[in-house]
């Protein structure tokens, strides 16, 4: 250890440093108050054995500022005192003193509270690291918990979070809220014919190819389930969503991924959009439930292409002309 000794009598700073480094430990030496917080500031050392009468500032002092500068961590601070009275141990021990030892103090007494109090400090360390570790590990698990295990992409776990909050903001600024519902065109028979995990590979291709088409920071690609995907476009119109869904529909095209039993030769995808502004009280699944129908109607007319879904145009479809 590095033990930092403060004391303003030379006498005492080499006897005391003569018994720290017979005890196998590193001493460094300050002269009084200043000196020893500015040590303490570029050093920090592992422990302080800090003298109480000393002119310039005393030892209380000393030892609130250094608990002062060390903020969330610890430093084992030991006084060492001519005063002998209980008062003056209590006053050690509410300034921040972990111990109070009577001068002249022995090798015997001294090296054995150093002991202690390394195995003290030791305890903490550990303890500082497994909360580390464990902080570490929660924040894993959390973005686990909220990426799909298989393509990595944002689950829908993740979805179902954002769309709501997504939902909310748009509804309180009045935004068009875009959603993409895609869906792997004949898939089944892809695994079918090349087996799962090629299927798996596709599906991971797929989803790194929606990734890459969310432009907009608030964008997000999520695997919906299965071989179905979701794309958010927050403060996204209609034209730009149906933009969008365009785009996609030709980078799956573009990854040329080879399909026998599909009438392009190659997987495609299936799009279905809704872009709304949100009324109160609008639910993700009146939404998502929108996309769908849009998808089935993609699906229906021949599938490899995008589908809107037109309020508007259902609304007036079913008025009488
Ligand atoms: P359509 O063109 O109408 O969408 O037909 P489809 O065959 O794509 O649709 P269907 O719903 O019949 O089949 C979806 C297939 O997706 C069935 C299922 O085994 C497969 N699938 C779902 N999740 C996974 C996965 O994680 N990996 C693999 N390899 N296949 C999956
Ligand atoms: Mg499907
Ligand atoms: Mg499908």
């Amino acid at each position: 250890m590095n033990i930092l000794i403060v004391d303003d009598s030379a006498t005492m700073r080499v006897g005391l440093a003569r018994m720290i480094e017979r005890m196998g430990h590193d001493a460094r030496v300050a002269i009084g108050g200043s000196d020893a917080l500015r040590i303490y500031q570029n050093e920090r050392p592992d422990m302080i054995l800090l003298d109480v009468l000393m002119d310039e500032m005393d030892g209380y002092h000393v030892a609130r500022e250094i608990r002062s500068l060390a903020g969330e961590t610890w430093v084992p601070i030991i006084f060492l005192s001519s005063r002998e009275e209980d008062q003056d141990l209590e006053r050690g021990i509410e300034a921040g003193g972990d111990d109070y030892l009577v001068k002249p103090v022995s090798f015997v007494v001294l090296h054995s509270k150093i002991r202690a109090m390394q195995r003290i400090d030791e305890m903490r360390r550990k303890l500082v690291r497994v909360t580390d570790e464990l902080e570490a590990a929660n924040r894993e698990l959390a973005r686990l918990s909220h990426h799909d295990g298989l393509t990595g992409i944002p689950n829908r776990r993740f979805l179902d979070e954002r769309l709501a909050a997504e939902i909310d903001s748009a509804q309180r600024n009045q935004k068009p809220l875009s959603l993409l519902l895609i869906d792997v065109d004949h898939f089944k028979a892809f695994n079918d014919q090349y087996g799962h995990p090629m299927g798996d590979a596709c599906l991971i291709d797929v989803a790194h190819a929606l990734r890459r088409a969310c432009r907009r920071a608030t964008d997000m690609a999520a695997r919906y389930g299965g071989e179905e995907f979701v794309v958010l476009l927050p403060n996204c119109t209609a034209v730009g969503a149906q933009r969008a869904a365009v785009t996609i529909l030709e980078a799956i095209r573009t990854l040329s991924i080879p399909h026998a039993k599909s009438e392009h030769a190659r997987v495609t995808v299936s799009i279905g959009v809704y872009t709304v502004i949100p009324a109160r009280n609008a639910q993700a699944a009146a939404l998502l439930a929108s996309a769908d129908l849009a998808l089935y109607s993609a699906k229906q007319s021949g599938r490899d292409r995008v589908a809107v879904h037109q309020e508007l145009e259902q609304s007036n479809a079913h008025s009488p002309s």
